[in-house]
């Protein structure tokens, strides 16, 4: 080990201890905390250097070799390394968040243990309308002064719901029982255990604009106050690779083909009706196709295309 590796590993074990058991707040009572870390950009590193052999090693080596091995899928190196962190999140968040199988959980028992005595509550302007165009997905808020109706009808729910569950247990009922009446908006926590590869599939999922805005702050959370500063050369390959890349189809790369031969020199952007020209022939029958508007959304990202006015 050389010196400027050891220094590396000393501030690395520094990080790790400053961030272990520190309470990152997430909506209104959630956290999440790093519990224990094995491993960190050097350990990537280390065992690709298996495959590809040990040759010159610099920083800026290390950096490019994750780079490449980020870019081009080699996942296992990143399987290398462990992070172990305990959360706390409402139920219908965790349901989605534990359809990850590739982590180990172990979650608090409410058969044992009484239910958290914290709900979710969600602030007047902060109730979310339904997307038109996605079933999935929610677009802008409700006005906050009916929101505020929401917002007291879900406060006397959980407030019932929470007597009705405590009269239970003061009637005799078993835990097991009488929690089976609890919203979703319930708080559970949990220690959650997953390799570094699995860690960064969760959060290209779930920081992701598609991922419903809950868990989406829990992913960010992660990434960005703990994953960030434990694995600084990963995260930065992630975001540049996996976060902030767009994926273009053969069918998108197609429609650029004829953007650019039907622009003739008008230079780009495009018009919108331009874009409709140059669309996939088995769009252009269908009144609504989410794959044409994905590519749209690509297009005006790169400034190919402007928006429809
Ligand atoms: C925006 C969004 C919307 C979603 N909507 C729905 C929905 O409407 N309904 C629904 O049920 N789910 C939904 N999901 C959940 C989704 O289908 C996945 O179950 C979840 O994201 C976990 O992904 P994963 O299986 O890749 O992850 P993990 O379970 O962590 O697995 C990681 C990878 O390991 C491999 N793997 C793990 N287990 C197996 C296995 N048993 N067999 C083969 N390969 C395996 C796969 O390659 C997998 O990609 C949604 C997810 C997102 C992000």
């Amino acid at each position: 080990m050389t010196a400027s590796d050891a220094s590396t590993a000393a501030d690395h074990a520094a990080t790790v201890e400053s961030l272990r058991w520190q309470k990152f707040p997430v909506l209104d009572d959630g956290f999440v905390a790093l519990v224990d870390c094995m491993g960190d950009d050097s350990s990537v590193v280390q065992a690709a250097r298996v495959s590809y052999g040990e040759g010159t090693r610099k920083v800026s080596d290390d950096r490019q070799l994750i780079r490449y091995l980020l870019r081009h899928a080699h996942t296992t190196p990143f399987e290398m390394a462990e992070l172990k962190f305990v959360v706390r999140v409402p139920m219908d968040c965790w349901r989605q968040w534990i359809r990850h199988r590739t982590a180990s959980v172990n979650e608090y028992s409410t058969r044992y243990s009484l239910a958290i005595d914290s709900m979710q509550g969600t602030g007047d302007a902060e109730w979310r309308s339904q997307a038109s165009n996605n079933r999935q997905g929610s677009a802008g808020l409700v006005p906050a002064s009916d929101g505020g109706k929401l917002t007291q009808a879900e406060h006397e729910l959980q407030s019932l719901a929470r007597k009705v569950y405590e009269d239970r247990l003061e009637a005799g009922i078993a835990r097991e029982q009488a929690r089976k009446d609890l919203p979703l908006s319930t708080y559970t926590e949990a220690y959650w255990k997953i390799d570094l590869h699995n860690l960064l599939h969760f959060l290209a999922l779930r920081m992701d604009v598609h991922a419903q805005l809950e868990i989406r702050r829990y992913a960010e959370t992660i990434g960005q106050r703990i994953v960030a500063p434990l694995f600084p050369l990963v995260w930065e390959a992630f975001l540049d690779y996996r976060v902030e890349a767009m994926r273009l189809t053969r069918l998108d790369r197609e429609v650029i083909g004829r953007l650019v031969a039907q622009s003739a020199g008008r230079g780009f952007p495009a018009s919108h009706d331009a874009f409709l020209a140059a669309q996939d022939p088995s769009w252009a029958e269908l009144a609504r196709s989410r794959e044409r508007d994905e590519c749209l959304d690509k297009l005006v990202a790169l400034g190919l295309v402007t928006r429809p006015t």
